[in-house]
């Protein structure tokens, strides 16, 4: 969907049922910036579609707001095309790991005969491991032609989490760092990197965001951004205060 002049978001995208994944990008007069590559090469099809049908002829270029993989399973799609794919030097995954979430994938299929066919491998259709070639580890100005958008590191859910900001549309791309309707993933992480998180909500919060693309979750606007601030904040400082995270499992 078209949120403002220059940015899009790409929602609903497939993930871990009842996790779906957005992705969006932003597009300048020069060059197109692609805001995560989605779970697989299937939703990375559709993210890159629309990108390049929004501007026909532009540069395309891709970053990646995390190392999770609902965030980085399209990379190899990108890369296929010569498409550079930014990150976080931390985003480092191992085939080992790959193959493990494809494993859980297939474990948490009900059905036993799909279970037996290893369905799983039908969501990851084409699907192969790529971690970014290109590193970002600071602060950094992405110049799309005739606007620049910011990319911020804001670490807490995992080390490796950067936001997207185009100051003028004042639309923030947040990945996890931000998210609606699910809990907050706080699994990845131990109090000391949710106070990080919480430092990381803050500087979001300094930009005031007129729209916010989270991670997963619909659309933020206006009223609703303190609102997302907030109750990821909540989850949090209550977290922090248990020592615990809200889906922990239970101890024995
Ligand atoms: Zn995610």
């Amino acid at each position: 969907m078209r949120l403002s002049g220059r940015c899009y978001a790409v929602t609903g995208l497939g993930y871990s049922p009842p996790w779906c994944v957005n992705a969006g990008f932003i597009v300048g007069d020069e060059s197109t910036l692609v805001v995560d590559t989605g779970g697989n090469t299937l939703a990375a099809q559709s993210i890159h579609g629309y990108a390049v049908a929004a501007r026909p002829g532009n540069r395309l270029q891709a970053i990646d707001t995390e190392k999770h993989f609902d965030h980085i399973g399209g990379n190899g799609f990108f890369r296929e095309r010569g498409i550079d794919v930014w990150g976080h030097p931390g985003i480092a995954r191992t085939q080992a790991e790959f193959e493990a979430e494809i494993e859980e994938f297939n474990q948490a299929i009900p059905n036993p005969v799909r279970r037996e066919r290893a369905e799983a491998s039908a969501f990851f259709f084409q699907t192969s491991l790529v971690n970014p070639n290109r590193r970002i580890d600071r602060d950094t100005a992405f110049e799309l032609g005739d606007c620049t958008v910011e990319i911020l590191l804001t670490p807490g859910h995992t080390p490796t989490n950067l936001s997207v900001w185009d100051p003028a549309d004042r639309v923030l791309f947040t990945g996890d760092c931000l998210i609606r309707e699910y809990l907050p993933n706080l699994d990845a992480g131990t109090p000391a990197d949710w106070r990080v998180w919480l430092e990381s909500i803050d500087r979001l919060e300094a930009l005031r965001p007129s729209i916010i693309v989270t991670g997963h979750g619909p659309i933020t606007r206006g009223g609703e951004v303190q609102s997302v601030m907030d109750s990821v904040r909540n989850v949090l400082r209550d977290s922090i205060a248990r020592g615990s995270s809200p889906t922990a499992s239970a101890p024995a």
